[in-house]
């Protein structure tokens, strides 16, 4: 079987997953950064990912059986994310391609979460719906690249969570921990979609203020998710219908939220289209995503120098060269 090491490290994250040339996944080992103080410091994140990396590399083939003899290809996280977390892949990466004499390709991350997704879900044109820590973003294949119909204009939903979160002494990550407290009743927060875009730094601002004032966590927590979810899938459905697309795929590290995948579910129900959850297990950052990434671009025909390989910290999803659609 043709195999692919994946190494992700772009953010909170390190990862190392191993897939088939055909889409088996084969292995799937991480280890994430966590801070009770919440906030990602740089540094400290990739001394995190430095001191993992072996153990979570032994891990991916021990799961695998099989030893870096048996890979074909790596891939590495090349872009977008935080410069030195980032850069403890490509390092890794480098050195592995070196000392095992294999050819390496840079993915963009963003890219493999769709991609990743596709594979997992089986959808053929989605709509993506892209809510992690950083990013919120709707998402579609046009003109041969994907392009982001609409987005955050502020901070990214998962970060928007996290601070609320850190703010009221709920921790990191903040999302899961709202999620579990959402069992409040509703208080209005501002509800803000420009066009297809939408903000969420009033929504943080009002309900830090509530707190303040003595408004309940669990009804900040039922609120905040009731607001920003509804905008969410707002937009998502305007672009369905802008684009004539019958298939909506959430992915990012929100798409764990069971409200929110059930608000979209009925979204696309009401229009007689599908609704994709990724599994838990793929939705956030994983290395098995940059693997399948790398095995794309792979078989489309992209090389990559293993002394020229870089990182692109600021890199978009637009500016990604698609060369295997
Ligand atoms: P990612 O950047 O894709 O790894 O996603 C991480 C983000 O997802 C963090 O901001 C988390 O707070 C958020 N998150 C994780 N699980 C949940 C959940 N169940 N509900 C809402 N947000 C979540
Ligand atoms: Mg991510």
């Amino acid at each position: 079987m043709r195999l692919c090491l994946g190494i992700e490290s772009t953010a909170h994250t390190f990862g190392c997953g191993i897939v088939s040339f055909d889409g088996d996944i084969i292995a799937n080992a991480k280890a994430q950064f966590v801070t009770d103080k919440g906030g990602l410091i740089p540094s400290e994140v990739a001394r995190h990912h430095e001191e993992v990396k072996e153990r979570v590399l032994k891990q991916a083939l021990d799961a695998a059986k099989v030893t870096m003899a048996d890979i074909e290809l790596i891939s590495y996280s090349a872009a977008p994310g935080l410069s030195p977390s980032l850069l403890v892949g490509l390092k890794f990466a480098q050195a592995l391609a070196n000392e095992h004499k294999k050819p390496l390709i840079g993915a963009n991350h963003s890219v493999a979460h769709l991609t990743i997704g596709d594979l997992i879900c089986k959808a053929k044109d989605p709509v993506y719906l892209y809510v992690s820590g950083p990013n919120t973003q709707v998402i579609a294949f046009a003109g041969k690249k994907y392009r982001i119909m609409g987005e955050t204009l502020d901070v990214g939903l998962g970060n928007m969570f996290d601070k609320f979160a850190r703010e009221i002494g709920l921790g990191f990550p903040g999302g899961p921990k709202i999620e579990k407290l959402a069992i409040g009743k509703y208080v209005e927060l501002p509800y803000s979609v420009k066009g297809m875009d939408v903000s969420f730094a009033g929504m943080l601002t009002k309900a830090l203020r509530f707190h303040k004032t003595g408004v309940s966590t669990d009804d900040l927590c039922y609120s905040l998710q009731e607001t920003a979810f509804a905008m969410l899938a707002e937009i998502a459905e305007r672009a369905m219908a802008h684009l004539d697309k019958f298939e909506l795929l959430l992915i990012g590290g929100v798409a764990a939220n069971k409200r929110l995948g059930n608000m979209l579910d009925d979204m696309c129900k009401a229009r007689g289209a599908k609704f994709h959850a990724v599994p838990l297990e793929f939705s956030g950052d994983q290395g098995v995503m940059i693997a399948w990434q790398g095995v794309l671009q792979y078989v489309a025909g992209e090389r990559l120098d293993v002394e020229q390989a870089n990182i692109r910290p600021y890199e978009r999803i637009d500016e990604v060269n698609v060369s295997w659609r």
